[in-house]
């Protein structure tokens, strides 16, 4: 099973549960991006999403842009 449920409180807030949060490196304080999918609300460690559009960043990139943000800067220049 992938999902657990989970009781949200009246501000909002859900707690993530600790595998997922050990699974992406997700610390206490640590900023993570909260971005619309489809069907679904998705959360990301923050250092893993693109600094300009929020999509994930495949891999080891050096800079945090995603392989369109880069292509899009390259063609501007
Ligand atoms: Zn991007």
């Amino acid at each position: 099973m992938n999902g657990i449920e989970k009781d949200m409180d009246n501000l909002g807030r859900v707690v993530i549960p600790i595998k997922f949060r050990k699974k992406f490196g997700i610390e206490g304080n640590s900023t993570v991006l909260v971005s619309l999918e489809d069907n679904a609300i998705l959360i990301s460690p923050a250092n893993k999403c693109c600094i300009l559009c929020g999509k994930k960043v495949d891999g080891e990139q050096k800079f945090r842009l995603c392989q369109s943000c880069i292509a899009e800067i390259i063609s501007d220049n």
